[in-house]
């Protein structure tokens, strides 16, 4: 039976899955096998080198999918500052009618999108930024946990209990993103009261995935120990995944005095960290990981991965519905 959640009815998707914003890896063709298999595929519109191109990335999903499908715009420190009111403007020219925004300042973001009538789905990592972006006017919260890849904050606050806040406080529905990557973290993510899931890494080692086969191997190769954090002490922390590269990153911000960010910069940049996808050399730069590496064990097509997520929530809800005693036989036990 299929899982009918807030999300999807927003979203007019199938399954309550959200491929979250991933810097080189949200192109067309995964974008398009997420929205066919049921979730909602996002097209990252910085990894497009311009806004012109992320009309034409948009183009090119449309000829590849019928499904809604969106568009992240992630807003945080960069080498070469983009023109996000470019791409912003782009996408909803073009007709997307989705986002995925996270990072500092969304508000004039968020603002744009709602006055052209768009959905938002605003990605954050405090409660208290869900509660701001709630006033901004979002339609939804992605709320992601100190597992997640990439840019976790700088309150180390878990999935569990930041979704239990999360249900406390916020009155729009809101998704559970960081540490999910099977159908038992969709059923947690749904019992914890969100309607759905952001995933990343997990789509990174799908067959549709654009990065190199070497990189995908090595996800399923390693564990919830290959991670670490960088740039913890610029305050921009991130979710890395734990090559030599990183920990020399690492080294340099713990050294008496620490770094500054021109003195990580080489190490960091983005454009070296593509060529890890490119390549297929999982040592030749920075790139994102959550800890749901550990959880990662083959490299499915979309479709055989939503088929497996449905079947094992509905196995994980079905399992508590069992675990109810009728109320008589409870009062005999005791
Ligand atoms: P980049 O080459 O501009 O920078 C590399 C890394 O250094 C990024 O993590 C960036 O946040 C960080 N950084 C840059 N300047 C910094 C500074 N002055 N202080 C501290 N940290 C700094 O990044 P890129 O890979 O070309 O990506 C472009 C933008 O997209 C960046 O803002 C990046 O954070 C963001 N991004 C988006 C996603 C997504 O899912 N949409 C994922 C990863 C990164």
């Amino acid at each position: 039976m299929p899982l009918e959640t807030k999300l999807t009815k927003l979203l007019g998707i199938r399954v309550p899955v959200v491929q979250g914003g991933m810097q080189w890896v949200g192109v067309p063709k995964l974008v398009a096998a997420v929205s066919n298999a049921g979730g909602l595929g996002v097209i990252t519109a910085l990894t497009q080198p311009s806004p012109d191109a992320l009309r034409k990335a948009i183009r090119e999903t449309r000829t590849l999918t019928k499904y809604p499908f969106g568009v992240n715009i992630t807003l945080l420190p960069s080498i070469n500052p983009p023109d996000y009111e470019g791409y912003a403007r782009a996408a909803v020219e073009e007709g997307v009618r989705i986002f995925e925004t996270a990072g500092n300042n969304p508000g004039p973001l968020i603002k744009y999108f709602k006055s052209k009538g768009c959905i938002v789905i605003h990605k954050c990592t405090t409660i208290r930024h869900a509660k701001s972006a709630e006033r901004h006017g979002v339609d939804c919260l992605s709320i992601d946990g100190f597992e997640c890849a990439g840019h976790p904050g700088e309150e180390d606050i878990g999935g569990l209990v930041l979704l239990a806040r999360a249900a406390q406080e916020l009155k729009i529905p809101y998704i559970a993103s960081g540490g999910i990557a099977d159908g038992r973290g969709l059923a947690s993510a749904l019992a914890l009261g969100a309607s759905g899931v952001n995933m990343g890494t997990r789509f990174m080692c799908t067959v549709e995935s654009p990065i190199h086969q070497n990189i995908k191997d090595k996800i399923v190769a390693s564990s919830e120990q290959d991670t670490v954090h960088i740039f913890r002490t610029l305050h921009n922390t991130a979710r890395v995944f734990k090559n030599g590269v990183a920990q020399q990153v690492v080294a340099l911000e713990r050294r008496p005095g620490g770094a500054k960010f021109e003195d990580v910069r080489e190490l960091v940049s983005g454009q070296r960290g593509r060529l890890v996808y490119e390549l297929g050399d999982p040592e030749h730069g920075i790139w994102s990981a959550g800890i749901v590496l550990g959880l990662i064990k083959d490299v499915p097509t979309c479709e055989e991965l939503f088929g497996r997520i449905e079947r094992e929530a509905e196995e994980a809800i079905d399992g508590l519905v069992r675990l109810r005693v009728p109320s008589s036989r409870a009062q005999a036990k005791l």
